[in-house]
């Protein structure tokens, strides 16, 4: 838990934000400023910086994002449309929230 982390302080409850799924591992939230008719953030508990410092000891958590974010696409209704999952890395790779995300868009008209 990193005291300056947004993301920490929402999965710790001190800061609000629209949560539509959580287990002991991670929590699922609506973006604020969406992308897409469907944009959730799936973020595990434990704060890891970035994709680039995920090690071997992540593997189970990265694994349920992404598991999750198959699941999350199903539950909104997107997951036969079509979705993309996405992971920002660092400043260059467009990542602004330094506290690993997996981005779950979908639910376009086309
Ligand atoms: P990044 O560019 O780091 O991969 O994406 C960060 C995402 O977090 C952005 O899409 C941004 O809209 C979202 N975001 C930033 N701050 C907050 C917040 O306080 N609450 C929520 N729900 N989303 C946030
Ligand atoms: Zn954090």
């Amino acid at each position: 838990m990193e005291q300056d982390c947004i993301f920490c302080q929402i999965a710790a409850k001190n800061s609000p934000a629209s949560i539509v799924f959580e287990n002991e591992n991670l929590i699922v939230f609506k973006d604020i400023n969406p992308h897409a008719p469907v944009h959730l953030l799936i973020v595990p508990k434990k704060h890891i910086r970035s994709v680039n410092d995920i090690t071997p000891e992540d593997s189970a958590i990265v694994s349920e994002m992404i598991f999750t974010g198959k699941e999350m696409a199903k539950q909104t209704g997107v997951n036969e449309s079509g979705y993309n999952l996405l992971f920002n890395v660092e400043r260059g790779g467009g990542q602004v929230i330094f506290h690993l995300h997996l981005h779950m868009l979908g639910g376009w008209k086309r």
